[in-house]
């Protein structure tokens, strides 16, 4: 270097660098003043104001007024058009040309009929190329469409990002005109910049910092911001630093670009499909100046988007496919929550989304990509592995609240044992920007140095979308493998995870859940919306069941393959992890209610079509029940004459005639119920003074204490409002003891007996409850209704139980688990709030309470108190939430033995999938499809195969956790039994064992089987 001794005063050297490429400071002489050359009005500018999200063919033949730039527009959620006519003057020959367009709002600009390019203020896209170097021959006169949606990135809060939205807000062009961009003065910014950055990440105890320190400073002395032919020596001073390599054994950094795209959140499902587009086209107008970039991309549902809306654009994103620069990943249709759904639901995210991406791509995903989402279930390994994909990546559990989880690459075991390699990307982001921090922090971060020598580097402007930009590319190919950095490649998760797994000796294994300890609130937040989901899968696997049979009974039935996808991707839609949570906007919620309307309204006409196919034609009451096992349950059917009657059935499968028996059941004055199995005294609150079970001669509730006590808590949590509740709810328990009307009997005996109370909780809200007692059945059901009005409050009921325990149980998606009840370490402490599906058991050796539900998924055991999470009235981002009337049911089952011997797991099936009324010939023969010799194996789906018209699929998990043999018994004509996998492929290697007895099956605890039956 030629310079002068400098004096040792980092200080001053580091800031004089910044201020050189400074935005704000000394632009009339530094470096970043150069940026732009000359500028030139556009030649006009007009508009077209829309209130719906119109096509580019309706809005071009609209009538547009003239636009001055400042002028204002909206409100939220319109859609402004612009038509802009632009002349590049002849003197720019030679010259890159930009559209210099900064706006309010996510814009897509139009050429030629087709979205050519994203511009985005708070994405950093403000610059549309005209031209790389103007040509006289490039025409000069243009005319452009840009659609501006009234939105930001992150929608329209008013006040924070995540409070409800405004709907009035106005938006603004201001600036639209033409100018000179003066590329080398870029390429020379970008030097600057990553130098000054690894001088300020390596800080003063690297040496390397120092070198970029008196680099960057000579680079300042050399470069005259007037004088481009300073330029090139002062490049090639910067270029000298960065080609100084690692040694060997320096970490590598897998670059893939990314947009993280909410498929619906602070914005409705309609705006995704055009952020979606305006990310992706900006991805592919990278994709053509840089043959080396690589984006990788997940969720079918925004693909299959995309290519309804823009055919041209997806023909397009085709293309780099095949080139291996798109890179469609995770396997599912949406990055669903890893929680709430059902272990069906799962694997239909999966077999939408993997059939998709083959059927457009001829791509099948190895890895499963869930950056974003609250927690992932146990069962989730095993279901990966079914569905062909044996990588993870994922990186929330670094929001964890109280503890910090030890690994970054590591093997995750799922609760059957399966393990899947799994990746949380060091950087703690997946947007980065592809700054030297990132990749410092990368290192840094690495929690498993020396185990694992490759990382993941997401970067690009996610979670509203935007996605990649230039500069970004930029920066990650000057550092490509700099001395003192992470190597820097452009890759993909196939090449990130076969480096990791090639070198996998040292990687630790992370058994069971991956559980989020944040935004616990999830679990409660929009209950309808909860409800929908438990109402719609349980209607799904009807309909289906119905179909498959109807399907064997009756050849001219058509089974309904179309309409059952689309109900099934509705379903799956909303699964998305900022709705079945609970954690978007109004118009999000209404969007999927509307789903489950949909699905509820379309299910039904499925569900009678195959019942009638079933040859239940008559004027006789029969039931069909979905459920592989005889039921002995009251339910209410209506008689000749229209009267709503009860009825006792037994059976299986299909229909049979009611019988109408009068079982012992005594309900007496004093709030006694009483069916044979259970006693209970009832307060004139509602609350349980007594639970027995007369067989065990057991009380279940707690000495002195009442159960079925509704409570309600504060529920402030410090951000995330419809996220989060904090454990400090806790400490603001107050009993819900207001009677408004006492207990009175509703249904005095017979079949039934009931009693109905009302209390209120407050001016606006009340909760009236049915306590309802049938015979012969082993648990009492609380049939609620809430009116609710509240303000950042939460409801629970509790149930303290006699029983001492230091774990409960949960179901889980085809399975479950145990929690600790106690608190021991902050591992235990930090799961005060947790989720579970049907039902949570907690049991002592011979004795247990099981707590079942129809349709909530949060509870807390702690000691011996059970409870279950109700409702909540968070603010934001949805200030209406949970407003208004609100049904569900749960139940209390005290048991002797095990929960498994107790038969709770059946028990809360039978709560959520209602025998369903159908009609019948008196003399229909009650007719079971199939039967399964062990009450551990649970036949959970029956479907037609997606591939074989002949043939159904079935699928069974061994629910008890325990190693068994169980056979499936048919009175189907099967002609042939195969294995498959959770995408239906046959494994052709082992057809399954039938016997006389029927087919022969082997399960290790919670294995999920599916079998291809050939009919
Ligand atoms: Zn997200």
């Amino acid at each position: 270097m030629s310079q002068q001794p400098v004096l040792k005063n980092r200080r001053t050297l580091l800031e004089r660098a910044e201020k050189f490429i400074s935005e704000i400071y000394f632009t009339d002489c530094n470096l970043r003043g150069r940026l732009y050359g000359d500028s030139c009005p556009l030649e006009s500018l007009a508009s077209f104001l829309s209130s719906k999200r119109i096509t580019f063919t309706e809005a071009s033949k609209q009538n547009f007024a003239p636009h001055k730039v400042g002028d204002t527009f909206g409100p939220t959620w319109w859609t402004c058009w612009f038509k802009v006519t632009l002349n590049i003057p002849d003197s720019w020959r030679g010259k890159e040309v930009h559209l210099l367009w900064e706006s309010d709002g996510e814009a897509m600009v139009w050429r030629d009929e087709q979205p050519v390019q994203g511009l985005t203020k708070e994405g950093e896209k403000t610059s549309y190329i005209l031209s790389d170097c103007l040509k006289d021959e490039e025409p000069h006169s243009i005319t452009l469409y840009v659609e501006v949606a009234c939105n930001g990135l992150f929608g329209a809060g008013e006040g924070s990002m995540i409070a409800a939205p405004d709907p009035n807000r106005m938006f603004s062009v201001q600036k639209a005109e033409l100018v000179v961009f003066n590329r080398e003065v870029r390429e020379l910014l970008t030097d600057f910049e990553m130098l000054i950055d690894i001088v300020k990440e390596l800080g003063e105890g690297e040496q390397r910092g120092y070198q970029a320190l008196f680099t960057v400073n000579e680079m300042v002395n050399l470069c005259d911001p007037c004088d481009p032919s300073s330029f090139s020596k002062v490049h090639s001073l910067a270029h000298n630093f960065f080609s100084q390599r690692n040694g060997e054994s320096q970490h590598n950094t897998h670059a893939m670009g990314h947009c993280h795209i909410d498929s619906a959140w602070l914005w409705p499902y309609e705006e995704t499909i055009r952020k979606c587009g305006r990310s992706w086209v900006t991805v592919i107008r990278l994709m053509e100046k840089n043959p080396e970039f690589v984006f990788t991309c997940s969720q079918a549902q925004q693909f299959q988007w995309v290519k309804s809306w823009y055919p041209g654009l997806f023909s397009q994103i085709q293309h780099y496919v095949k080139k291996g620069q798109f890179i469609p990943v995770g396997g599912a249709w949406v990055e669903m929550d890893g929680n709430l759904p059902s272990g069906e639901s799962m694997v239909r995210q999966f077999l939408e989304g993997q059939r998709f991406f083959n059927h457009e791509f001829g791509i099948h995903c190895k890895e499963f990509w869930l950056p974003d989402t609250f927690g992932y279930s146990a069962q989730l390994p095993q279901i990966m592995q079914g569905c062909g994909i044996s990588n993870f990546l994922t990186q929330k559990l670094s929001w964890n609240l109280v503890n910090t989880f030890p690994h970054n690459t590591f093997f995750w075991e799922g609760l059957d044992g399966s393990k899947v390699l799994t990746h949380f990307p060091p950087g703690n982001s997946y947007e980065m920007k592809g700054k030297v921090e990132d990749l410092v922090k990368t290192v840094k971060n690495n929690k498993d140095k020396g185990r694992a020598n490759h990382s993941a580097v997401l970067f690009g402007f996610g979670d509203g979308g935007g996605g990649p930009t230039q500069l970004m590319l930029d920066r990650l190919h000057r550092v490509r493998d700099t001395d003192g950095l992470p190597k820097v490649q452009m890759s993909s998760p196939d090449r990130l995870f076969s480096e990791l797994q090639a070198d996998s000796a040292l990687l630790c294994t992370w058994t069971g859940e991956l559980f989020l300890e944040l935004h616990n609130g999830t679990y409660t937040t929009q209950a309808q919306i909860k409800r929908g989901n438990r109402q719609c899968e349980t209607l799904l696997h009807d309909i289906e069941i119905a179909s498959s049979l109807a399907l064997c009974q009756d050849g001219t039935f058509q089974y309904p393959v179309e309409k059952l996808q689309e109900l099934w991707r509705l379903l799956l839609l909303n699964q998305f992890h900022d709705v079945i949570p609970g954690s978007c906007i109004e118009m999000v919620v209404e969007d999927a209610l509307r789903y489950y309307e949909d699905i509820r309204r379309d299910g039904s006409t499925l569900l009678h079509n195959a019942c009638g196919a079933l040859g239940s034609k008559g004027n006789s009451a029969g039931v069909f029940n979905s459920l592989p096992w005889e039921r002995h349950e009251v339910i209410q059917i209506q008689d000749g004459a229209g009267k709503p009657d009860l009825g006792m059935l037994i059976l299986i499968y299909t229909q049979m005639v009611a019988k109408h028996e009068e079982y012992s059941f005594v309900q007496d004055m004093s709030g006694h119920l009483l069916n044979g199995i259970l006693q209970t005294v009832i307060n004139k609150d509602g609350t349980l003074a007594s639970l027995y079970l007369i067989s065990a001669n057991r009380e279940a509730i707690y000495d002195s204490c009442y159960g079925n006590q509704f409570i309600m808590f504060d529920d402030v949590p410090l951000y995330w409002d419809a996220w989060d509740v904090m454990d400090y709810h806790l400490q603001t328990r107050k009993p819900v003891l207001e009677v408004v009307q006492p207990v009175r009997v509703v249904s005095s005996g017979g079949l039934r007996g009931s009693v109905s109370f009302t209390l209120r909780i407050s001016d606006k809200s009340t909760i009236t409850q049915e306590i309802v007692m049938d015979a012969m059945c082993p648990y009492i059901k609380f049939n609620t209704e809430v009116k609710w009005a509240e303000s950042h409050k939460f409801l629970k009921v509790e149930f303290p139980v006699r029983v001492h325990s230091p774990s409960a149980t949960y179901e889980i998606q085809f399975g479950h688990l145990q929690r600790p009840t106690h608190r021991n370490t902050s591992w235990d402490w930090a799961r005060f709030e947790v989720w579970g599906h049907k039902w949570a058991d907690l049991s002592e050796h011979n004795f247990g309470v099981a707590l079942l539900n129809d349709c909530k998924y949060g509870y807390s055991v702690h000691k011996n108190t059970m409870t279950l999470s109700l409702l909540r009235a968070t603010k934001a981002p949805d200030a209406n939430a949970d407003m208004g009337t609100h049904h569900f049911t749960y139940a209390v089952m005290p048991h002797t033995g095990s929960f498994q011997d107790a038969s709770v797991i059946q028990c809360a099936y039978n709560l959520n999938f209602p025998l369903r009324s159908i009609r019948c010939t008196p003399d229909t023969v009650p007719w079971n499809a199939f039967s399964i010799s062990s009450a551990a194996v649970i036949l959970e789906t029956i479907k037609r195969a997606e591939d074989r018209k002949g043939a159904l699929v079935v699928r069974l998990y061994e629910s008890h956790g325990s190693s068994v043999t169980a056979t499936l018994c048919t009175t189907l004509p099967v002609r042939e039994a195969w294995p498959c996998d959770l995408l239906e492929r046959q494994d052709p290697t082992q057809p399954a064992h039938i016997t006389s007895e029927g087919i022969i099956l082997n399960f290790n605890p919670f294995q999920i089987v599916s079998l291809l039956l050939i009919l």
